[in-house]
């Protein structure tokens, strides 16, 4: 064994978390041995136990038919309120803040329905640039809905020039000085290009005081980094559950709304059925009457084959623990840093923040010499079963997972990195 398979070997025997990863399923590569998958950041890993999980519901449905409704282990009328729980222990709210519905856009829409709302002098959206396409477009196409010109009513944060990540001071700057303008500061909690944490506290309770609403989308955020939305005081978060939730591809999503929106009529709202009052929902009135909490903005009822994938998730989550899990995070991110820059510094820049605060497990990486270049290089890892993943125009994402990665996937990642860099 080299020093550097003993020093792996080591750290996963120190770990206490090391026994998560024997709970997923870790994809093969082309050698038959399991693939380096560090591509958490993008889709999870199938937890083992998600396949009887749903396979289960389906025996519910063929069992009981419409009665499943109110039968079997788990009957569906209630089936979204299991989430509520373990879902604000992520999310750092309480549980009737917290809803699982509809997919990540289609949340961040309604909530814009309720919480964006321009006047004259307060119609701007403070969003950072470039933005995940999706977020850049609801929000462009939510100014529009208003009738608002994007290019007066966007406000977009960039990196300085020559800089890779945002500084928190820069968005706080145009809080203090635009602020009076903004209705909506609608930001990332951890930036899904660069890995960049923004200090989200600081600036849900800057926007506040003046007067701005807070939206976080939490997509590269929630069971990555340790969240507090209820204290910290934002308005609205949205996320998606088949990140680092695990929750199988297009997943149920989820949205937080703050405990002091969660009754107030005077907001506006987009209503559906199953947002009614659970006590009235089936007297089938024609006036809506919307339940307490974050409940009150679900349209549909759940579809609960998709929402299966979401319970043997959320239940390794709290059998790992956030806590434990960040600090296991910053060992496997801060390892796999300390290696590239001891080992490839001279071909591989990290875009990334170096300081913990400022990232969740991801790294992002740039080639530097340019020869291979860094989409070869991504190919290359590609064909030895290194599952990493290309953003455009540049950058290989890297996460390792501290649910079910390894310090040995960190060790086996850089020797291959190795190899497709020279
Ligand atoms: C992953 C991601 C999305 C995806 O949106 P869907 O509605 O789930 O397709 C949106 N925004 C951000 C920032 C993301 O990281």
């Amino acid at each position: 064994m080299n020093g550097l398979t003993e020093a792996a070997v080591r750290l996963d025997r120190e770990d206490e978390l090391a026994s998560f990863r024997r709970r997923f399923r870790i994809p093969p590569g082309p050698d038959g041995k399991s693939s380096v998958y560090l591509c958490g950041n993008s889709l999870g890993l199938q937890p083992a136990d998600t396949e009887a999980t749903v396979l289960g519901l389906l025996e519910d449905w063929g069992r009981y038919g419409v009665e499943g409704h109110f039968r079997g282990e788990r009957p569906w009328m209630p089936y979204h309120e299991q989430f509520a729980e373990p879902l604000a222990a992520l999310a750092g709210a309480l549980p009737a803040e917290v809803v699982c519905m509809n997919t990540l856009t289609v949340n961040l829409h309604l909530m814009m329905v309720s919480f964006y709302q321009p006047s004259n002098d307060r119609f701007r959206i403070l969003i950072e640039k470039p933005a995940f396409p999706s977020d850049r477009y609801a929000v462009d196409s939510q100014a529009r809905f208003h009738g608002l010109d994007p290019d007066d009513a966007l406000i977009e944060v960039s990196p300085r020039e020559g800089e890779t990540v945002i500084r928190d001071a820069d968005i706080l700057e145009i809080i203090e000085t635009r602020g009076d303008s903004i209705a909506l500061v609608m930001l990332p909690g951890v930036q899904y290009y660069s890995g960049q944490r923004f200090d989200m506290e600081a600036i849900t309770v800057a926007a506040r005081k003046k007067g701005c609403r807070v939206g976080w989308d939490m997509a590269h955020a929630i069971g990555n980094v340790p969240l507090s939305l209820h204290d910290w005081g934002a308005d609205f978060a949205v996320w998606c559950s088949y990140k680092y939730l695990n929750s199988g591809p297009g997943a149920v999503a989820g949205c937080f709304i703050h405990e002091r929106h969660g009754s107030d009529p005077a907001l506006p709202r987009f209503a559906g059925w199953w947002g009614h009052d659970k006590g009235s929902r089936f007297h089938m009135g024609p006036v809506f009457r919307p339940s307490p909490g974050a409940e009150g903005w679900q349209l549909s009822n759940p579809p609960i084959l998709s929402m299966a994938p979401l319970i043997p998730s959320l239940h390794l989550f709290m059998d790992a623990r956030m806590d434990r899990l960040t600090e296991k995070s910053r060992r496997l991110t801060g390892w796999l840093e300390e290696l590239l820059k001891g080992r490839l510094s001279d071909r591989v820049e990290i875009l990334t923040p170096a300081a913990h605060s400022q990232r969740g497990c991801q790294l992002s990486l740039r080639m530097l010499s340019g020869r291979p270049s860094g989409r070869e290089v991504f190919e290359r890892l590609t064909s030895a079963g290194v599952i990493v993943d290309w953003r455009e125009p540049d950058v290989i994402r890297v996460a390792p997972v501290p649910l079910y990665n390894s310090f040995d996937d960190v060790r086996r990642f850089v020797g291959h990195l190795e190899e497709a860099t020279s």
